[in-house]
């Protein structure tokens, strides 16, 4: 007999921008290797590199990184692992992309901006360093979760960032740290700013989710939104307190769900209680609609 104690499982993100010649023939055996694990998750490979979130047992994600670190390709690849007794992905999927990461930016990655360790960071805001903490993810997931003081763009979709710098612009020769969940769409966008005349810029080994394994309930606050099931995930221990409120009863909050009239989808910050008592909507036009998501019922194996 099973207990009713939820396991613990792993979310491990990765990303490597390396040259994969045959990103096709890859996708096919990868999808099959991570099948044969049992793993669910969703990965995009192309020419450019990968870039993925995989979901399993420690057993699963251990033999995961071992596979994948045997390519040479990967062999230093690094990964950011989450512990999470929610699901956060049903299927597996391994697509292959032009861009591991949409940004539509034509740039060259030999410009990327200069990397910070964790503890690098730390030190600087240690000892108030004149730096402009800028946050290169979009406006949504600034709301629920930012470093203190940090700058939003602020963008709604990553490929949106060329018309944002103009936002920006005033910090040109000052020393720029950029961040973002897990540091792939840095990578790129520093490169952009570095092409674009931004003097001194630099970003975040390993973005968010490793700042927060090494130095939680220091300059963080809020959460970190996720692009997966589980939307966001805590990054401190202690200082947890929401940043938001719920679009209803304006209670603290911080929980996203999207709008469960299938016209509308908006992704909207709602409490437990508003869930229930407004039907999962975000508006009283919304509640009657009768288009309405499916309730999906989570079957874990
Ligand atoms: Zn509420
Ligand atoms: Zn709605």
């Amino acid at each position: 007999m099973q207990n009713n104690i939820p396991e613990i499982k792993i979310v491990s993100s990765f990303y490597k921008y390396v040259k994969i010649h045959n990103p096709l023939e890859f996708q096919q055996k990868h999808l099959e290797f991570c099948l044969l694990l049992g793993l669910k998750g969703r990965i995009l490979v192309g020419e450019e590199g990968i870039n993925g979130c995989v979901y399993g047992t420690k057993g699963q994600i251990e033999e995961y990184k071992n596979g994948l670190m045997e390519n040479s390709l990967f062999s230093d690849i690094e990964f950011k692992d989450t512990y999470t007794e929610k699901p956060a992905y049903r299927k597996m999927f391994v697509r292959v992309r032009k861009e591991i990461v949409y940004s539509g930016l034509d740039v060259d990655l030999k410009n990327t901006g200069k990397f910070l360790t964790p503890i690098q960071l730390k030190e600087m805001l240690d000892r108030n360093e004149d730096i402009a903490l800028v946050d290169m993810r979009n406006g949504y997931e600034f709301r629920i979760g930012r470093f203190r003081n940090a700058i939003s763009l602020p963008i709604e979709n990553f490929r949106d960032l060329p018309k944002a710098v103009k936002n920006i612009e005033s910090l040109k020769n000052k020393k720029i740290v950029a961040y973002c969940t897990g540091g792939i769409r840095c990578e790129k966008a520093t490169a952009f700013l570095n092409e674009n005349g931004f003097k001194d810029v630099c970003q975040i080994k390993g973005g968010i989710l490793k700042y927060g394994e090494e130095f939680p309930d220091t300059y963080w606050e809020g959460k970190c939104f996720v692009f997966d099931d589980r939307l966001a995930i805590q990054i401190n221990r202690f200082n947890t307190w929401p940043l938001e409120e719920c679009a209803w009863c304006k209670k603290k909050c911080d929980d996203y769900m999207n709008c469960h009239n299938l016209d509308c989808d908006k992704l909207f910050i709602c409490c437990e209680n508003c869930k229930e008592m407004h039907n999962k909507s975000c508006s009283g036009e919304c509640r009657i609609s009768p288009k309405r998501r499916k309730e999906t019922i989570l079957i874990e194996n």
